[in-house]
């Protein structure tokens, strides 16, 4: 009965690991999938998040019972202070209802799907270019999804002009994705400023923001930093949601821990909005698993354990900083033509190398070098030793 399914083309972004695993060259070099890679090009386990799972393993009262719907308690309110600070009137009004969901994209799947539901318009706009996952995730959910424009090839910045245009010709009410740090793939935000006039115009239009985020303490090295966006727009007292994944700030990709927030007028609509939001998750996947959020949980509660985080994903962020530098160095010291500035000024995981898909191929094929054909390259991946073969490839690319 199945002699008809088609074959599916691999995922553009996991697929590139996929080719990559086939690859039996010695200096292969992945930078596909925003991973986090030490120097010695291996993944890394948090100090904190070793600690926290001896506590738990040590804690012999702690049972493998369902979670509630809903996740774990404890680690629903600690991430919505992470985000949105301790003192923030909203937690402290109960206006915030906070789901422990399946890391960022199962976040968003939720918060997708509750708004398709409950909400009286159906098209998001989502930024160009933007993570690959966007545009499936919200299309899946049932909504209409239009995208605004964002990035700028010519100036390799945001095109802020082109998005307050688009914004603002949108229908009322629409909803808006906003990578709330460093943007995937650009590795652009707006400005402080920037983002005062986003906002101005998103509430000034009724249109509902929708923040991704997936990279809080990446883009400027502090966790309070990054979430700057996101308490603007939860700062002026209007309805906001927000995906949060602690895939890469805290290394936890494969647990897959994650909350929605959803940020409303009032109390009561909080919680009327958290019992809807219980009818989306029960029928998908009942409840979430209990270890990954007890680690976050474990780590946030914990004064010492959450300086030490801090100081570890400063030093995850560092480091992806120096690779910057040294890969703009790199090619400075080859004399390869073109303007390379936005490899160091680009925030993040990721640069937006402007290397276009033919490039892309031959520093697949030439150099056995992996990345995703929008010339997206994964900093997070590289290391002082892989930087040289990365920037001959780049240099040969362009050259030839
Ligand atoms: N949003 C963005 C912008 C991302 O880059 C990612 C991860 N690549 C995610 C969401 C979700 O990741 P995860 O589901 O692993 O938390």
């Amino acid at each position: 009965v199945f002699a008809n399914v088609v074959r599916a083309p691999e995922d553009p972004i996991l697929g590139v690991t996929v080719a990559y695993n086939k690859d039996p060259s010695p200096v292969k070099l992945n930078l596909g999938v925003g991973a986090y890679r030490t120097e010695e090009g291996k993944p890394l386990v948090l100090n904190v998040v070793r600690k926290a799972e001896q506590l738990l393993v040590n804690d012999r009262s702690r049972v493998k019972e369902y979670l509630p719907i809903v996740g774990l308690a404890d680690f629903n309110k600690l991430s919505a202070k992470l985000l949105l600070g301790a003192d923030s009137p909203a937690i402290q009004g109960n206006l915030v209802t906070t789901v422990q969901c399946l890391s960022g994209t199962g976040s968003l799947r939720v918060g997708a799907e509750f708004l398709a539901r409950n909400y009286h318009q159906r098209t998001i706009y989502i930024p160009n270019p933007t993570w690959g996952n966007h545009t499936k995730i919200f299309t899946l959910a049932g909504l209409n999804v239009k995208s605004y424009r964002y990035y700028d090839p010519v100036t390799r910045g945001l095109n802020i002009q082109g998005l307050l245009e688009d914004l603002g010709s949108a229908p009322s009410g629409a909803i808006v994705l906003l990578h709330a740090c460093a943007h995937n793939p650009t590795g652009v935000d707006p400005t402080i400023q920037q983002w005062e006039q986003i906002r101005r115009l998103i509430r000034s239009k009724s249109l509902l923001p929708f923040f991704d985020s997936a990279y809080q303490g990446f883009a400027s090295g502090s966790l309070d930093g990054d979430a700057q966006s996101v308490r603007m727009f939860v700062g002026d007292g209007g309805e906001c949601f927000i995906a949060q994944s602690y895939a890469k700030n805290m290394g936890l990709y494969g647990e897959r821990v994650g909350a929605l927030s959803i940020v409303c007028r009032t109390a009561d609509v909080a919680s009327r909005v958290e019992s809807q939001l219980k009818l989306v998750i029960r029928p998908m996947y009942s409840n979430p698993p209990i270890h990954g959020a007890s680690i976050v949980a474990t780590v946030l509660k914990d004064r010492n354990l959450f300086h030490e985080w801090t100081l570890e994903l400063k030093a995850m962020a560092d480091r992806i900083i120096t690779m910057r530098q040294q890969l703009f160095d790199a090619l400075r010291a080859r004399g390869t033509p073109g303007d390379w500035s936005h490899i160091i000024k680009q925030i993040g995981m990721f640069t937006f190398t402007g290397l276009n898909s033919k490039q892309v191929t031959f520093m697949t094929k030439e150099y056995h070098i992996y990345m995703t054909s929008d010339g997206r390259i994964s900093m997070a991946g590289l290391s002082s030793r892989t930087v040289p073969h990365l920037a001959d490839a780049i240099h040969a690319a362009v050259t030839t």
